[in-house]
């Protein structure tokens, strides 16, 4: 036996390393309870964006669903006739998103002229099943009622630094 290990030197290294780290400032988080700063062109769980009058977004000029590599978005259009606001012009009676194909490329968000469809901040949404990842119009439509003053500063933050 060495003079080392009969100190037992490796063990009090350990410890003095152990002592050191105490204090510092930690860099592991407690999630869920904590998280970290996600960056405004995070791209995570998809949303139908409304102007601030209530009105959707959308046109339904179908760029998103021809320009989507996985094929994931299926979008079924008519001109609009609903009572309130009945001129004309097209929208969608059915926008789906599998996103279990969805590939998280962001280019339905790139293609869109009127920044309807985005790629919001919420990366928190784990199903236990498939179809619960099959999106809807009403899903996605919630989903932007949800996010959207997260979603509009975002893309405030992503102009001015581009
Ligand atoms: S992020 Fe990409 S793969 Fe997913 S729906 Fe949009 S275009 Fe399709
Ligand atoms: S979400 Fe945007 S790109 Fe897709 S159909 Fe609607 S307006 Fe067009």
């Amino acid at each position: 036996m060495n003079l080392k290990n009969f100190l037992l030197l490796d063990i009090l290294k350990g410890f003095w390393t152990t002592l050191r780290y105490m204090f510092k400032r930690k860099v592991t988080l407690l999630y869920p309870h904590q998280k970290g700063p996600l960056s405004p062109r995070f791209r995570g769980q998809h949303a139908l964006r409304k102007y601030i009058n209530g009105e959707e977004r959308c046109i339904a000029c179908k760029l998103c669903e021809a320009i989507c590599p996985a094929q994931a978005i299926v979008i079924e259009a008519e001109p609009r006739h609903d009572g309130a606001c009945d001129d004309g012009s097209r929208r969608t009676t059915r926008y789906d998103i599998d996103m279990t194909k969805c590939i998280y490329c962001g280019l339905c968000q790139e293609a869109c002229p009127v920044d309807a469809i985005v790629e919001g901040p919420n990366f928190e949404y784990a199903t236990f099943t498939r179809e619960e990842l099959f999106y809807d119009k009403e899903k996605l439509i919630e989903n932007g009622d949800t996010w959207e003053p997260q979603i509009g500063t975002n893309i405030k933050a992503d102009e001015t630094y581009r």
